[in-house]
């Protein structure tokens, strides 16, 4: 659980703020990334370095998820809105479902989250399973 990825919607801004105060001191010794307004936020309340990516509607969500690809990805908490429609939508979906693929944990509102950072395996040291692809890899 070393690195986290952030993503909130505009309508899930407050809320993920919010949440990320809650418990500052569980991220201090994390490396985060975050899509580029998400990112700018997160940095000013907990007072460090968030690495920023392009804002999600630019290709921030698709960056995290090449990242997800590249096994960079320890944790991804996506607070999406469900009650409003994005510009990106195709974006979000392949987010979730890049995550889904490479057996990342995802938090996508407070209660996930809750559980997660409160989960005996984060200071466990816990090791992901990652999917074997070969076979699909191997194909034809
Ligand atoms: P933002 O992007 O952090 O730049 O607002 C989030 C999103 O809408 O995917």
């Amino acid at each position: 659980m070393k690195t986290i990825a952030l993503v909130a919607h505009d309508g899930k801004k407050a809320e993920l703020l919010e949440w990320v105060k809650v418990h500052a001191a569980f991220f201090q010794d994390k490396e985060l990334v975050a899509t580029g307004t998400t990112g700018r936020l997160l940095g000013e309340v907990l007072q460090k370095p968030v690495k920023c990516l392009a804002s999600g509607p630019l290709g921030g969500d698709q960056q995290i998820g090449a990242l997800i690809a590249e096994q960079q990805i320890d944790w991804l908490v996506f607070f999406w809105d469900p009650l409003s429609s994005q510009p990106h939508d195709p974006d979000v979906k392949a987010l979730i479902r890049l995550a889904v693929v490479w057996n990342i944990p995802v938090a996508c509102n407070k209660a996930t989250a809750d559980f997660i950072v409160h989960s005996t395996l984060v200071a466990q040291d816990y090791q992901r399973t990652v999917p074997d692809f070969s076979a699909h890899n191997n194909r034809l």
